[in-house]
């Protein structure tokens, strides 16, 4: 692929020059109104008043123009379907962004409502909401709260406070509001869990004709865009999806796996999956992303949750070979690796997310027809423990490394492997294989992982193979070795994977659906997975108008007859695709028509 502009879609311009963690200023509203406030870089919520409502009022993050805040409500009084907290700003703070509530704001008056999946308060029951806000001068917290109009201090106390306290706490707690819930880390997150079934993607596949036999398999939510975290039109945000996980799992452990997936300067490589933040909107990407995530995952509801994150496919590869000097490179990725932020986001995710004990980063590590080649491997490794090490990320916040997400590459290749010649000739002279060093993902998974020991990651990692689509069943997939007249007719006789070259990765013709999900499929492999929603396209076949920053890759369109980077060979693509992420129906019913095993 050719280096390409972007298109990013039209965003406000960037709110801040520099994201700063400032000591967390506090405020809890107690009983009898009074306000007791502390600064203190760790606090808590207050969990002891008496009266109809306390409020812990955290400013997590604040720079010279603007702060996010992270807010918990505690309902002291009697149960509650809905809420609405109110406060007025002392200053001129403006709320620019909410989540997990309805923030309105008139002058210095804000309310926030509960939306549609959090109005449910039970006497002692709490939620948390949070904002990003602007300001000038001073950003004092304000210091009065109502709850339904009634002040904190009112409601209906069943006691009412004798004493208002007069001075600040002595003890400030201990705890930050961000920490960890209590949920002890396992070695493997899948081994003895369910898997989420995500209600949207399993509505679409329910909807296909013979879509009901895979509608009920886990598939993962994909956290596209700033966006998805609230839910795109009217869909499932990120803290309905976990409530929903929560009941799935009906107190046995679940994983749900998150595609965390909006770094600056997204798919830098390629078009179809360009995102909406710039090369440069590092700090967007940090307080209007990875921040409200996180303070959505803290929520000690989802404490028994498992919760997978898939940290930004196909982004450290990029680096590693298509960032300079080689043919596939382009000036975008040269960008990111100049800049430095794809490793600093990426970096930022993995401390700010794996700081949850029930969390379990999983970093984003190619496939075998990207990074196979020993030349790409050894620099690769050292990619993702630079990345790991920035940002406040160390090696512990990596539980193991993901391969083949959204490719088509086969997990074994059953009739030639690596090591076999032909007539004295190595199969890596075959053209398929290219002198790469592997001949599917479950190989190259093992060896990586062992090359990601040694380079300074945990030896308990763990590897994921996607396998939702590249099952290469039907009548095309050979049942035996191809001839052995020359390398080229073993490895093409006796291939799983169909495909015209192994650097097409676009809607591929003949794919089929792969291994379910399984946990600890084979040694160093904690779990085969569909990260890739079956039905959901790779990108558009021509170009088509979107405000998600979508180009046109014309490794998408079945015309198109290839670049250097896959052999100028023809892409492969199914026609008529719509763009990346959008239900393809026609690409859902070939999969499962090559499904293997059959469906
Ligand atoms: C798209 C995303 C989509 C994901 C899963 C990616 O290629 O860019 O928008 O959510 O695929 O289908």
């Amino acid at each position: 692929m050719r280096a390409a502009a972007q298109q990013p879609r039209q965003l406000p311009p960037p709110r801040h020059r520099r994201t700063a963690v400032l000591a967390a200023g506090l405020l809890i509203a107690t009983a009898g109104g009074t306000a007791a406030a502390f600064t203190a870089t760790n606090a808590s919520a207050a969990t002891d008043a008496a009266a109809g409502c306390t409020v812990a009022y955290t400013v997590q993050n604040q720079w010279d123009t603007g702060f996010t805040t992270q807010v918990t409500l505690t309902n002291t009084g009697p149960a509650v379907t809905s809420w609405t907290l109110g406060w007025s700003f002392a200053g001129n703070q403006k709320v620019t962004q909410g989540w997990n509530a309805d923030i309105a704001q008139s002058a210095a008056a804000v309310t926030a409502k509960n939306l549609s999946y959090n109005g449910t308060l039970a006497t002692g029951g709490s939620t948390n909401f949070g904002f990003n806000g602007s300001y000038s001068g001073t950003n004092a917290s304000p210091t009065a709260f109502t709850l339904n109009g009634v002040a904190c201090n009112g409601g209906t106390p069943t006691t009412p406070p004798t004493t208002p306290p007069t001075t600040p706490p002595t003890t400030p707690p201990t705890t930050p509001p961000t920490t960890p819930p209590p949920g002890t880390r396992v070695d493997n997150p899948y081994a003895g869990a369910k898997g989420y079934v995500n209600p949207e993607w399993s509505a679409k596949a329910a909807a296909e004709a013979g879509g009901s036999r895979i509608a009920n398999t886990s598939t993962a939510v994909w956290l596209d865009r700033i966006a998805a975290i609230n839910g795109v039109n009217g869909g499932m945000g990120l803290r309905a999806h976990l409530n929903k996980a929560v009941t799935q799992a009906a107190g046995q452990p679940l994983t749900i796996e998150l595609v965390i997936y909006d770094l600056p300067g997204r798919d830098c490589a390629a078009l179809a999956s360009n995102g909406e933040l710039g090369a440069t909107e590092l700090a967007r990407y940090k307080a209007e992303y990875i921040d409200p995530i996180a303070a959505i995952i803290a929520d000690p509801a989802y404490a028994a949750l498992r919760i997978v994150t898939i940290v930004e496919p196909d982004s450290l590869p990029n680096l590693v070979t298509n960032a300079g000097g080689t043919a596939g490179s382009t000036e975008a990725c040269a960008t990111m690796k100049a800049n430095g932020n794809y490793e600093a986001g990426v970096g930022y995710a993995l401390h700010r997310l794996g700081a949850y004990s029930n969390v379990y980063n999983y970093i984003d590590a190619g496939h075998h027809g990207w990074l196979g080649w020993d030349t790409n491997l050894g620099p690769a490794a050292q990619e993702f423990l630079k990345a790991a090490t920035t940002g406040g990320a160390t090696v512990n916040d990596v539980a193991g490394f993901i391969v083949n997400t959204a490719n088509y590459g086969a997990t074994t290749e059953p009739f030639f492997k690596i090591t076999d010649s032909v007539n004295g000739t190595s199969v890596r002279q075959s053209k398929w294989v290219d002198w790469n060093q592997y001949v599917d993902e479950q190989s190259y998974a093992q060896a990586l992982r062992s090359l990601l020991v040694t380079t300074g990651f945990n030896s308990g990692l763990g590897m994921l193979i996607d396998t939702s689509r590249n099952g290469w069943g039907g009548a095309a997939r050979p049942t035996g070795p191809g001839a052995t007249t020359s390398v080229d007719t073993y490895v093409n006789g006796g291939r799983l994977d169909r495909r015209i070259h192994l650097g097409n990765w676009c809607n591929q013709s003949g794919a089929g659906i792969g291994a379910r999900p399984t946990a600890a499929p084979a040694a160093g492999i904690d779990a085969y997975v569909w990260v890739k929603p079956p039905g959901e396209s790779d990108g558009a076949s021509s170009a088509i108008p979107n405000d998600e920053g979508k180009g046109f890759d014309r490794m998408c369109d079945p015309t198109y007859t290839g670049n250097g980077r896959n052999g100028n060979s023809m892409s492969g693509a199914l026609p008529d695709s719509p763009l990346a992420g959008k239900w393809f129906s026609a690409q859902f019913q070939e999969l499962m028509k090559n499904a293997y095993p059959a469906l």
